[in-house]
């Protein structure tokens, strides 16, 4: 049925358009088919004889695997008609559902026999799982008498479309064989088919495929046929990369499949992806570095599936490669997530082309169809070698728990322990990440002291107090090597990486590194951390399942003078927004401050009877209606009077906002993950109205007071550069991130007054006095009393900051030295940054954040310009401290180098391009890679900038504050951008 209506016709190499032959619905229907000459006719699993009970692809879908990418919708459509009809093979279960509705399935393959047991078999998993659970004794014939298990995941790129419609390969000849090879394979194993992890990014690119179909095939490669347009299949609705989620566990589909994944703790986690059209196809082992964390014996394994494949390829004459590229540093894959917890993971990559097929530079044509059957082919010899070793990968499996809970291994002394915050918003969010993984997770019930501490600067602390409700992650448990991988501080490099990767920059500049170098959860959630070199300390209580904690009004409500939210609360963002939108008036306190004897943090929410005796509508209870949305206690006060010289409500520390009007910029050219990243932001953090704009071109900006250009290649012309120059001179905020503010801060524009470094090499002075200025400010450093008081006035006058080694050199020299930074700028490492904590950009901020860093602008910021978060902890010299890893990234050769003669005394180095204030030193690095000369381009730059223009201000983000969905730290920083930037850094209008 539904065959073509269209014919294809190749000549050799040569395509000539479609001989429309004179049917019924000719030429109208765009259907793709296998044209003669771009036919594979390889038969997937020759020989083959299948149930006729079991309705084929294209009875059901109307097109054979292969033809072209099935919809989810078809998808969907052939795992329920296929289970349906087998029943005693089969299972279907809905594990999400993506954010535009589609369901996510997997189906479980297996005989009658293990069907009917299946329960069974997870309970046996999950014993072997924790060696507390039982003896060596009781393991050994438990896992006689289990099968294995094995998870084929497709598809978590949406566009890399082979995969799914591989998936529907494999199962059908799974349910449908009439083949005793087949059936024997089943009684040994249970085999879990997740065909389609990305639903929506999928749908998104079948349609672009949809909309490019012509009447002659596209075999180039080129073509939007294969390649798409913005923002493309790659991500979810949000546009995230779900193949960096799984340890982070943001989105349904990453939770949904993290959540099966433990019930079954499969032996084989295959993740099958596509890369560029004209390559291979790629598979393991994967090659350095691999984290450390990866349990031992792991890579054996990985060699042996690997070797079994590349066989498989062989019998094919098919070319294939491993290692190469494919490293796993990064825990986050979703196969090498998997492998911590005692799965073999692996990786495929095959050539990614759209149904027509891409031509080779050999002359040939790689048909989809083709594509399709290497992911089979891999997929099936996967399966062969988990059926011959399956009793010994259970071993493994159960071994790499034991290990995990070895009393003399690595993890045994060693337990996270995070330190107790008023942001009950994020610490919950944490904890419900490891609450997620499966991770066990305790509470010290009362103070205690840690002997040794380590702290996430890297230095180590003696005696040091742990305060009660302090959350504690022994390492030591079942799941500790996942555990160590997310929570470790700072894994190192093995020096033979080092050495390639810095080869491989000096010789090509490009990195070898595919991921970033640090994800470390503590540090991207901005919450405080400690390693305690010890097991769970005496008295710990297993943390409660959820904090019953009673939220919304509080206080005495009866009459009060207004309500506050507390600013330490990430989520009081949220409420300011939510109320703003409901029309109700809200302050925000730009100190900390005490009312009714409560203390209360900057940056929380005040809503007042007074501001709101025009609102229309209960205020009551639309404040306890946004506290209870949010979970957030609003506390009623009764008089805004502060203690001593604590704020007191009338003063000028509690400043009406302006509702944000938001939009943001989303279109080819900016970096569609950070897009979606803001996107997302706004929606689940924020959760308000906003708009998201195209072209600059022809829109009248006057609608909005907030706009958001994410990181990426924001190039407009002189036009609408004016355009946005005149709405932020009226009033606007502009928040731009990272890429995108390159075109702001250039000198030609003429806008912004920050500049990329590169641009003021040769007046660095004024940038250097302006961070001893800040420096100074923040310090309230006095002059000594004598020389304040004394009457006369003399020579002598002593400068504040320390003698520095002399001027800058030359610009051309700086210019050689940045050029030469430059090619070791980080590929994502943790930074630790300082924070002006009287800056109402850092309300719910500590003394120090750690950002995340990568090849992102380095902005400079000087005259008129805040910068209120800059890289580079400053800390004052204690004596007796261990010298932490920073103070390596000080110059040694260049300031030598500069050195000159006769002033010897008291000389400051300069850490890159400033010198240090005296007495102190600069934690830099916190986790990752990051050279010591990136150091030195990064010290004490600016990573958020604030500056008045007109009426209005900009903000600048030198690195995407909302990286992952994950960066809770730096996302805050914006969030008070996007709300309280438009009442609080630009002039507010009254309306008359
Ligand atoms: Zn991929």
């Amino acid at each position: 049925m539904m065959r073509s209506k269209l014919c294809r016709a190749g000549l050799g190499l040569v395509l000539i358009p479609a001989a429309v032959q004179a049917q019924s619905q000719a030429p109208a229907a765009l259907k793709p088919t296998e044209a003669p000459g771009l036919a594979y006719t390889a038969d997937f699993f020759p020989g083959a004889a299948y149930r006729p009970g079991v309705p084929t692809q294209e009875s059901l879908v109307g097109f054979a695997c292969g033809q072209r990418a099935a919809s989810a919708a078809e998808i969907e459509q052939c795992l329920k008609a296929w289970t349906a009809a087998a029943p005693d093979r089969t299972r279907l279960v809905q594990y999400a559902r993506s954010y535009e509705g589609r369901p996510l399935y997997y189906v479980v393959v297996t005989s009658p026999r293990n069907l009917s047991r299946l329960e069974e078999i997870q309970a046996g998993y999950a014993r072997l799982g924790d060696p507390r659970k039982l003896s060596a004794a009781e393991a050994s014939p438990l896992m006689d008498n289990l099968p294995a298990v094995g998870w084929l995941a497709y598809n978590i790129h949406g566009d890399e479309t082979e995969g799914a419609d591989a998936a529907l390969a494999v199962l059908y000849h799974l349910i449908a064989a009439q083949d005793p090879k087949v059936e024997k394979l089943l009684e040994g194993m249970v085999v879990i088919i997740d065909p389609l992890m990305n639903p929506d990014g999928r749908d998104r690119f079948v349609k672009m495929i949809a909309e490019h179909r012509g009447v002659s095939p596209n075999v180039d490669d080129q073509s939007l046929l294969h390649a798409g347009y913005w923002p493309r299949g790659r991500g979810n609705h949000y546009l995230f990369d779900l193949n960096r989620d799984s340890i982070y566990g943001v989105h349904p589909e990453t939770r949904g499949r993290i959540r099966e994944v433990l019930r079954w703790n499969p032996l084989l986690f295959v993740d099958a992806h596509g890369m560029g059209p004209q390559a291979t196809h790629l598979f393991s082992p994967p090659r350095q570095p691999l984290n450390p964390n990866l349990p031992q014996g792991r890579e054996r394994w990985s060699e042996l599936f690997g070797r079994d494949q590349a066989a498989a390829f062989d019998r094919h004459q098919l070319l294939y490669y491993n290692g190469e590229w494919n490293e796993e540093w990064y825990p986050g894959y979703t196969d090498g997530w998997a492998s911590y917890n005692g799965a073999i993971g692996i990786l495929y990559e095959q050539a990614r082309i759209a149904e027509d097929g891409v031509r080779r530079p050999e002359g040939r044509i790689l048909s989809y169809r083709e594509s399709i059957h290497h992911h089979v082919i891999g997929s099936m010899a996967n399966l062969a070698t988990l059926q011959a070793n399956g009793r010994q990968l259970l071993d493994y499996f159960h071994a790499t728990r034991r290990n995990a809970m070895d009393p003399t291994g690595p993890y045994a002394q060693r337990t996270f322990a995070i330190l107790p915050t008023a942001n009950r918003t994020r610490l919950n969010d944490f904890l419900d990440v490891l609450q997620l993984q499966g991770f066990e997770v305790f509470q010290a019930p009362s103070e205690f002291t840690a002997a040794l501490a380590t702290d996430q600067l890297g230095r180590e602390l003696k005696n040091k107090t742990v305060p009660a409700g302090t959350l504690l992650v022994p390492n030591r448990q079942p799941l500790g090597h996942l555990v160590a991988a997310m929570l470790e501080f700072d894994p190192h490099f093995p020096a033979k990486v080092l050495e390639e990767e810095r080869r491989e920059l000096l010789n090509k500049g490009k990195s070898r590194i595919y991921d970033t170098t640090a994800w470390n959860l503590t540090m991207m959630f901005g919450l405080e951390a400690l390693t305690l070199p010890t097991g769970l300390p005496d008295g710990a209580r297993p943390h409660p399942p959820a904090e019953l904690v009673p939220r919304g009004l509080q206080g005495k409500t009866e009459a009060p003078l207004g309500f506050v939210m507390d600013g330490a609360d990430d989520r009081s963002v949220s409420a300011a927004a939510r109320l703003m939108e409901r029309g109700v008036q809200v302050r925000v306190a730009e100190k900390s401050f005490r009312f009714d004897g409560q203390d209360f943090a900057r940056g929380s929410v005040l809503i007042t009877l007074i501001d709101n005796r025009t609102f229309q509508g209960d205020l009551k209870q639309s404040v306890a209606q946004t506290a209870a949305e949010l979970n957030l206690a609003a506390v009623a006060v009764s008089s805004g009077l502060g203690p001593g010289e604590l704020p007191d409500l009338g003063g000028s520390h509690f400043p009406r906002l302006e509702p944000p009007r938001l939009a943001l910029f989303g279109r080819d050219g900016l970096n569609s993950q950070d897009y979606g990243a803001s996107w997302f932001m706004i929606d689940h953090h924020l959760g308000i109205r906003h708009s998201h704009l195209g072209e600059a071109e022809g829109l009248d900006l006057s609608r909005y007071n907030v706009l958001i250009i994410p990181d990426g290649r924001f190039t407009v012309s002189s036009n609408q550069l004016g355009a946005l120059r005149e709405w932020v001179r009226a009033g606007g905020t502009l928040i731009a991130v990272a890429g995108a503010s390159t075109g702001l801060i250039s000198e030609k524009s003429d806008f912004s007054k920050v500049r990329p470094l590169p641009e003021v090499l040769g007046r660095l002075a004024e940038y250097e006095a302006a961070i001893f200025r800040e420096w100074l400010g923040r310090t309230g450093t006095v002059p000594a009393p004598e020389g304040l008081w004394a009457h006369t006035a003399g020579p002598g006058f002593q400068y504040p900051w320390p003698s520095i080694e002399g001027p800058h050199p030359e610009e051309k020299e700086m210019k050689r030295r940045d050029a030469w930074q430059t090619l070791f700028m980080p590929q994502g490492a943790l930074l630790a940054s300082r924070v002006d904590t009287n800056h109402w950009l850092t309300f719910g901020c500590g003394e120090m954040l750690s950002v995340l860093v990568g090849p992102h602008p380095v902005l400079m910021a000087a005259d008129g310009v805040e910068a209120p978060i800059r890289y580079g902890h400053l800390a004052l010299k204690e004596k007796n401290t261990n010298a932490v890893e920073t103070t390596e990234a000080r110059p040694k050769t260049e300031s030598t180098a500069d050195k000159r003669e006769g002033e010897k005394k008291k000389e400051t180095p300069r850490l890159g391009w400033c010198a240090l204030p005296e007495g102190t030193e600069m934690h830099l690095r916190m986790s990752g890679l990051v050279w010591p000369e990136a150091a030195q381009r990064l010290a004490n730059a600016a990573w958020v900038t604030r500056e008045a223009f007109g009426r209005g201000q900009i903000i600048l983000f030198a690195t995407p504050p909302a990286f992952r969905g994950a960066a809770r730290g730096p996302m805050r920083i914006i969030l008070n951008a996007v709300i309280y930037g438009p009442g609080l850094g630009a002039a507010q209008p009254v309306r008359p």
